[in-house]
């Protein structure tokens, strides 16, 4: 069997890093990993070759080549998903469909044509298909019925599959699922709150793989959050650390964590040891009364603001995400959420508004309530564009313009190099030998696409526009106070190239959807009103 796997394209978003990829020379950010997992889990005797759309388009001599062709993505990708359905339909060939956006509304009309909807876990269905597709079948839908798989059976994806020279960084899983139950979360409805993981000599040799494959940059954990299940997040990173002393510390470690992390001193520790040099809380707002609202009590438990700094103390650069449009939220989220990353510092603050995702508690709650206001069919998942999904409890248009004014304000350039600065004055001295080979006690060299890269944002920051003399001053500052973060503070001062950019974007996409809203839309307090019985 010939298979095609076919990656949709994504919107552009916060986390698409256009001009940041430019300026290192790749094309995406990540590369899709549910694909080569699933090319892993197919039979290795039928032939595989992945287009991934965010990288270039499908060739005709792969149309050509190909006698079935397997699409996955998720619920922002549905509009490309459906478009490369219709071109693989169009010419005759058998499609499945499966990932995160067919496993949650498989009845949506975007897979409408699809002719195999192979759902939730590949470890569980795609035995399923497989059985299908070998006896004659012509189309079929596999579900796991809730069921979920072990995880420590996953073969090593087929990372051979990339062209990895288009991408950034590469992303490896260990586990999957979380054991909180923040209302929003549709990770927990597809992946479940016992987390589940791979065994730490299967994450090793998937990292020995891209090696040998000649891959030597930073790698994303995927994994929902890394410390859902500590036990065995301890058991890895020994076995991650000595391997990285074996190998020179070939790569740097990114990852999703919830915010108990700043409590496990221990984890911390293990994690700088290994070359962790950020991680993405999902911190959400600094109002307690909507982290309550919301059911992240995790995030109620301690200060914020030190868990931050401890994380930080460490070596790990905080990236962190932010949310306005809960309910009973106060006028002022956006600005709080402002002062709150000022005050931290913390260079990448991500926001969005908030968007019930379908089968989460959000939406089965929101639903009673009659405040929906799109079907399952029309929900388009998480982008920062994209306004509430949902009547909220104040004038959505009040959300709307907080967020437009706060995110403006989180990336006027000014105000992002002071955060940046004052940031990198309190991240900890790295934790991994950083300028060594333990290997020979050679000097590390810097890589040329990384130097060219610091030379263009030195040209544009540090010459060319009016942030050039904070530049200068900030840069001396730190290359005294705290050198051996010099280059990280260049690197997180380049991010702001795309932030820039994007603030218009932002603008410009929710000034266009607020035109289109009726303007009689009622905020929930009167539409509650009117559902309650008299
Ligand atoms: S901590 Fe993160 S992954 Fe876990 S339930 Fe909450 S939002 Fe989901």
């Amino acid at each position: 069997m010939r298979a095609l796997l076919i990656y949709p394209e994504f919107p552009k978003t916060f986390w698409s890093y256009e001009k940041i990829l430019e300026l290192v020379n790749r094309k995406v950010l990540l590369p899709p990993l549910g694909m080569v997992t699933v090319a892993a889990l197919l039979p290795q005797h039928w032939e595989f070759k992945l287009a991934d759309r965010n990288v270039r388009e499908v060739t005709e001599a792969e149309w050509a080549w190909a006698e079935l062709v397997i699409i996955s993505g998720m619920i922002v990708q549905k509009g490309d998903m459906a478009a490369q359905i219709a071109n693989a339909k169009q010419r005759g060939l058998p499609v499945a469909v499966g990932g995160p956006f067919a496993s949650s509304t498989p009845d949506a009309p975007e897979l409408d044509l699809a002719d195999f909807k192979v759902l939730d876990e590949g470890e569980i269905t795609l035995p399923m298909f497989i059985e299908a597709i070998e006896s004659g079948a012509s189309s079929g839908r596999f579900s796991s019925n809730g069921e979920k798989p072990d995880v420590t059976g996953t073969p090593i994806p087929r990372f051979d599959l990339l062209e990895l020279d288009a991408y950034d960084s590469m992303s490896v899983q260990f586990s999957r699922g979380c054991p909180f139950q923040c209302e929003f979360c549709d990770i927990i409805v597809l992946y479940g709150r016992k987390p589940r993981t791979k065994e730490p000599a299967q994450l090793i040799a998937e990292l020995q793989f891209l090696y040998d494959l000649g891959w030597r940059r930073s790698i994303f954990l995927v994994d929902d959050n890394f410390i859902g299940n500590k036990r065995n997040a301890k058991l890895l990173l020994p076995a991650l650390k000595q391997w990285q002393i074996e190998h020179d510390y070939p790569f740097s470690f990114a990852t999703e964590a919830s915010v108990d992390l700043a409590a496990d001193d221990e984890m911390m520790q293990m994690m700088a040891e290994s070359r962790f040099d950020s991680v993405f809380l999902g911190i959400e707002t600094p109002d307690e009364a909507s982290l309550e609202t919301a059911r992240k009590l995790q995030n109620t438990r301690s200060s914020l603001e030190e868990s931050v700094d401890r994380i930080t103390s460490y070596g790990i650069r905080v990236m962190a995400g932010f949310i306005i449009g809960f309910d009973g939220e106060k006028t002022g989220a956006g600005q709080r959420i402002v002062e709150f990353v000022t005050r931290t510092g913390i260079p990448a603050a991500m926001m969005g508004m908030l968007q019930a995702l379908p089968n989460t508690g959000l939406w089965h709650r929101l639903e009673k309530e009659g405040r929906l206001i799109q079907d399952k069919a029309a929900a388009k998942g998480v982008n920062q564009t994209n306004l509430l999904n949902f009547v909220p409890t104040r004038p959505i248009r009040d959300i709307a313009n907080e967020y437009v004014d706060a995110f403006c304000a989180l990336y006027e350039p000014n105000a992002y190099m002071d955060r940046v600065h004052s940031y990198y004055l309190k991240v900890g001295t790295p934790r991994w030998h950083q300028f060594l080979r333990p290997s020979t006690g050679a000097p590390k060299l810097p890589a040329m696409s990384d130097v060219r890269a610091l030379s263009i944002v030195v040209w544009r920051q540090g010459i060319k526009r009016n942030t050039r003399t904070r530049f200068w001053r900030y840069m001396l500052d730190i290359a005294r106070r705290n050198p051996s973060q010099l280059e990280q503070f260049l690197v997180v001062l380049a991010h702001n190239e795309h932030f820039l950019e994007y603030r218009s974007v932002v603008t410009m996409e929710i000034q266009e959807q607020l035109k289109t809203l009726p303007p009689e839309l009622p905020p929930a307090t009167s539409v509650e009103k009117e559902l309650q019985p008299a």
